[in-house]
């Protein structure tokens, strides 16, 4: 992870990045199982794991991950954007959606040049 961001603003707050192979300290069963990232509003602390080598994430996944994170911060940030949502399940559907597709979008048209090799 040497050449991913260790930390990084949004809409004004300073969040801290921190990389592991593993969801340590998680239940990775059940509605974890697909889990890659997390935030923590409170310590301001964003968390990827990218995997070991039977689920290694390729950069472009850790990248989904990244901005599938920053979206929930922005959605923490603007909380009349949750309102517009009929459940709380639709701000996930939505974030996993745009995070994909801006993944795909900023990489495709060479916006974003991930580092060559592993995260
Ligand atoms: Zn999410």
């Amino acid at each position: 992870m040497n050449n991913w961001p260790k930390g990084i603003v949004v809409g004004g707050a300073t969040y801290a990045i921190e990389y592991a192979p593993y969801q340590d300290g998680l239940d990775t069963q059940g509605e974890n199982s697909n889990l890659w990232g997390q935030v923590n509003y409170r310590k301001h602390l964003i968390r990827i794991w990218t995997g070991n080598n039977d689920t290694k994430q390729e950069p472009s996944e850790c990248l989904d991950t990244l901005l599938h994170e920053l979206l929930h911060i922005v959605f923490e940030q603007n909380p009349a954007m949750g309102k517009l949502l009929v459940n709380s399940d639709d701000a996930e559907v939505i974030i996993t959606c745009l995070a994909r597709t801006l993944t795909d979008t900023l990489v495709r048209n060479k916006v974003i040049l991930l580092p060559a090799g592993e995260v």
